[in-house]
């Protein structure tokens, strides 16, 4: 242990984690719950037989009495309770540091380490700041030996913590640490030399030669020199920033050959920022000390006022930075890690600079995590998991706050409308939270969302995300009144709305206050002007020099202006009749180059992707990419030329920069050719959200449940339950079911069913739930193609939008084994009724409508879902339902659910519900003859037995 450690030792009480605190609080009242955050992974349900896929992330919902909080995403449960609780202990306003070492325990112990740091012992010590120790050894002339400060002040992060209770403000002005430590030197006159006005330290005694030698041999030899790249980034904003390249000899000391780039004798002089960016962390802004830095070595410890630099700061920087830079900067990444003793280093290439710049904004992020910088867009609309693609909302917004060191974007969950409105009307100090209701239910059409005016179905939540900053002054809100079915559409809608929002906002920071404020109220955002652009200032005078500049955000009113229309567009290759319509998920192959627009042809790749998808009609990639492949069918290729974007981004595409740059100096443009390789039809169910309220699978279990509840069936199997989307609906309702079944062949969706029943059942079995009467549960892996003789006798069967994904005599087989062999008292058939998809796709005909042959042709190759082996019109459907009825001595009715049964084109969703007869046909098997077993159980639960586990 460090000799400096000791005192803070004996000072500080062990300190409770978070989770401890929180506990010891509200004992049982709170209740974690962690889920994971990608696609079904690991197998938490016991019991089920599939294997599932690898670790995944996990993120903890904490709920408590008055409110909810989640964390952020962790590859560990505990991390993500751990954040959760911090996240409740913060919202409560309990500090858990609170008996840290006084100001003055703090001062002894900074002078503590410092001597520490400066002792025989530290110099073999395996620690960055010891091999800067060694490195300054080896540095010629009087700086040989001498340490500079601003080394110790990055590399340890002792010092850094200790002067954060010596002086609070050190977390704004963190180059206030240089003086408290060169101030601590200064008290240990016996054993270093400090300088005044000069920021190195150096010991008074040369370390004893076989100090030295043991500590020098530890180091690898590597002979040559180094040939680093770094990034010249000037003070005045109208100078380029510029690559400068580093030669760093082995016998030398890196901060001395960036001194040296930078105009100064020596390294000692130079500041070093904290580090930045994720791709390493040894990315540091490097720059000299201003002149008129001032060591206030008189001035009380304690109270020492925060220094303000004098010397014009670099904007560029310093808003990359979030810290203050002046004067001329070098980016470089490089340093001594844990790692080991020798030097890490990396190229900081203009790209990389440029990338930092546009990772600041959150549409530059998305387009980042795209790797496609030219074509991506952040979307408009979240449309569930499957169809986003790039970093989701969420993620985006705490990287944003991260950037802008903000704390955690605070979200807060709730799952009744009531209580959500009740929360918001509680908190005083807000103003009233502007009614945009109107407009967030466009923003929100079809992605999921319900109406908030609707019967609520289950359970349904609303999200309000709040922005603080690091000293809890609220900066913006945005609090949705908009139900959605799941809580994580609800978490990343709402993030969706603030970045959304923060992207019109840096479009234009110079716009007049009242505007910004009738922009936010659009997006249904309340901010906090003067808490807000403290934050956010350093950006503004980075921006606002870039003179018409768009870089990030999109006005959400101008989205169908094709801004940099596309001067021509070639569309090349036969038309396949294949089409993207609104909804459509795309893939398409594209590249961009860098073309100039003089007589001679010149071309600069500057990105392409193979296959890059995105949803069309979300605003997912740039307005006139999206223009130009809605005209556009499968296989056909296409050309066009755009103006310019701003250069951040050209730049940050570009991986040869200097190629970029000389064709930047003269007038040139931007040439996209793209291949339309594959378009996906929307999806059934998006297509049903969109245009049925409730939604028709919803209605379709409403009609379940009528059906069930006036024949007081007992047992229910569900042929072709998919991911259990009707077997988990029912255990809403109070009815007189005990025994339910699902029987499907796709292994991925049984597994879905598994987890949902298994959570619904097993983890949240409350006495009162409605599915209280549930008294067994299983799911079968097997065709409903084929007999098993355990599925016999139960009451109902249902079989919902199923058919139509078999081929039409395999439907048929079905209809017999179903009637004549598993023979439930009732059995309910839902397919697509093919004539209401004129309505479903009216969108897509009318672009058509001048040609009739044209018409019918297209519309005859398009069903609902890509799956679908066959739509039928109603008149197809009474034929096969009522041959079979007859064939098993079943009667039939008709009925449906979308749409009314007396108006044209009928039903969306057509129903047919076959009743047992009572005599039995003689060759149908009857219940008792046949004994087989040609389904697998995967999972199973009894409520009487401890569910299994294996
Ligand atoms: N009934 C569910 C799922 C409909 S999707 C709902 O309404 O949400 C159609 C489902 O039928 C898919 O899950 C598919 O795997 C399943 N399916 C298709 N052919 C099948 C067969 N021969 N046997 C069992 N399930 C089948
Ligand atoms: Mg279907």
């Amino acid at each position: 242990m460090a000799t400096g450690g000791s005192l803070a030792q004996a000072v500080r009480k062990p300190t409770l984690t978070p989770k401890a605190i929180i506990h010891q609080r509200f004992g049982g009242k709170a209740s974690f719950t962690v889920e994971e955050v990608e696609e079904p992974t690991q197998n938490e349900c016991p019991g089920l037989a599939i294997l599932q896929k690898g670790p995944c992330l996990y993120r903890c919902t904490l709920e408590l009495s008055d409110f909810t909080v989640v964390s952020g995403s962790f590859k560990k449960k505990k991390d993500a309770e751990q954040s959760a609780a911090q996240m409740a202990l913060e919202k409560l306003g309990i500090n858990p540091s609170a008996d840290s070492p006084t100001a003055e325990e703090a001062w002894r112990e900074l002078i503590a380490r410092v001597k520490y740091i400066f002792s025989n012992e530290f110099l073999s010590a395996l620690h960055p700041l010891s091999s800067h120790f060694k490195a300054a050894l080896r540095r010629i002339g009087d700086a040989n030996g001498s340490v500079p400060a601003s080394v110790i002040a990055i590399c340890d992060g002792k010092p850094n913590n200790l002067c954060k209770i010596i002086n609070p403000t050190v977390d704004s002005h963190p180059f206030l640490v240089l003086s408290y430590i060169m101030r601590a030197a200064a008290g240990l006159q016996e054993l270093v030399v400090s300088p005044e006005g000069r920021f190195s330290i150096w010991r008074k005694d040369p370390y004893p030669p076989d100090v030295i030698e043991s500590s020098i041999s530890q180091q690898s030899d590597v002979a040559e020199c180094i040939t680093i790249m770094a990034t010249y980034i000037p003070c005045s904003p109208e100078k380029g920033v510029e690559p400068v390249v580093l030669n760093i000899s082995t016998t030398g000391y890196y901060l001395d050959v960036i001194a040296q780039k930078l105009g100064l004798s020596d390294g000692n002089m130079v500041l070093i920022s904290r580090s930045i960016g994720k791709a390493s962390s040894e990315t540091r802004f490097y720059f000299a000390a201003p002149k008129s830095y001032p060591l206030d070595m008189s001035s009380d410890l304690l109270n020492a006022k925060a220094v303000t630099l004098e010397g014009p700061l670099n904007a560029r920087a310093t808003y990359i930075c979030g810290q203050d830079i002046y004067g001329d900067s070098i980016l470089a990444s490089i340093g001594y890690t844990w790692k080991g003793q020798d030097l890490f280093y990396e190229d900081v290439t203009l790209q990389s600079y440029y990338r930092m710049l546009i990772s600041k904004i959150p549409n530059g992020v998305y387009k980042l995590s795209r790797e496609a910088i030219l074509a991506a867009e952040l979307p408009l609309t979240f449309t569930t998991k499957t169809n986003w693609k790039g970093s989701f909302p969420r993620e985006i917004l705490s990287s944003f706050c991260r950037q802008y060191r903000l704390l955690e974007p605070a979200f807060c969950i709730s799952n009744s409308p009531l209580k959500a409105s009740l929360e918001l009307s509680r908190s005083n100090k807000k103003p009233e939270v502007p009614e945009t209701a109107e407009q967030e239910r466009e923003y929100a059409n079809g992605n999921g969302a319900v109406d908030a005016k609707s019967t609520v179905f289950g359970s349904s939540f609303t999200c309000e995300v709040k922005i603080y900053s690091r000293c809890r002054a609220l900066i913006l809100e945005c609090a949705p009144n908009i139900l959605y079915k799941k809580q994580n559409d609800a978490v990343q809608s709402v993030s969706l709305k603030v970045l959304s929002w923060l992207n019109t906002y840096f479009k234009d920071t110079a716009m007049p206050l009242e505007k910004q404020k009738q922009l936010a109220n659009v997006f249904g955002i309340k901010f906090y002007p003067q808490n807000f652009s403290k934050e956010v200032v350093q950006c503004l005078s980075v921006y606002n020099c870039q003179k018409n500049d768009t870089l990030g955000g999109k006005d959400p009113e101008s989205y169908d202006v094709v801004e940099n229309v596309a001067t021509s567009v070639d569309i090349e290759g036969p038309d396949s009749g294949l089409c993207p319509s609104s909804g459509s998920l795309l893939c398409v192959s594209y590249s961009v180059s860098l073309v100039t627009k003089g007589d001679e042809l010149r071309k600069e790749l500057l990105e392409s992707i193979e296959d890059f998808e995105f949803e069309m009609g979300t605003g997912a990639v740039i307005p006139c990419l999206e223009a130009v492949v809605s005209q556009m069918s499968v296989g056909q290729s296409a050309c066009f030329y755009t103006e310019l974007p701003p250069e951040d981004l050209v730049l940050a595409a570009a991986k040869d920069s200097a190629n970029a740059l000389a064709f930047l100096s003269s007038p040139c443009c931007l040439e996209y050719s793209i291949i339309l390789l594959r378009v996906t039809e929307p999806p059934e169910d998006r297509m049903e959200q969109a245009l049925f309220s409730p939604p028709l699978s919803k209605q379709r279990v409403e009609y379940a449940v009528r059906q069930i509840k006036e024949s007081c069936v007992t047992s229910l199997v569900d042929f072709g339950c998919g991911s259990g989307s009707l077997l988990e609906s029912l255990l809403e309702y109070p009815t007189s079911l005990e025994t339910i079944a699902g029987v499907d062949i796709s292994q991925k969706s049984l597994s879905r069913a598994a987890k949902v029943l298994h959570s619904k059942l097993v983890m949240k079995s409350d006495p009162d739930a409605p599915c209280r009467s549930i008294k067994s549960a299983i799911l079968y892996d097997g065709s409903i193609t084929d007999f098993d003789s355990r599925l016999c006798g139960f009451d109902l069967g249902t079989c919902l939008e199923v058919i139509e994904h078999m081929e039409e005599d395999q439907a048929c087989l079905f209809g017999d084994i179903v009637l004549s062999s598993f023979r439930p008292r009732i059995l309910i058939v839902s397919t697509p009724n093919y004539e209401y998809n004129v309505i479903l796709q009216k969108s897509n005909l009318t672009s058509q409508e001048d040609d009739p042959e044209e018409k019918i042709q297209s519309q005859s190759c398009r069903f609902r879902n890509h799956d679908h082996k066959f739509e039928w019109t109603r008149e197809q459907f009474k034929q096969w339902a009522s041959e079979l009825a007859v064939r098993h001595n079943y009667s039939v009715e008709f009925s449906g659910v979308g749409g009314a049964a007396d108006q044209e084109p009928g039903y969306a969703s057509q129903i047919a519900v076959f009743r047992r007869g009572i005599q039995p046909k003689d060759d149908d098997l009857g219940e008792q003859e046949v004994y087989a077993c040609q389904y697998k159980a995967i999972w199973e639960w009894n409520r009487s037995k401890p569910p299994v586990t294996n």
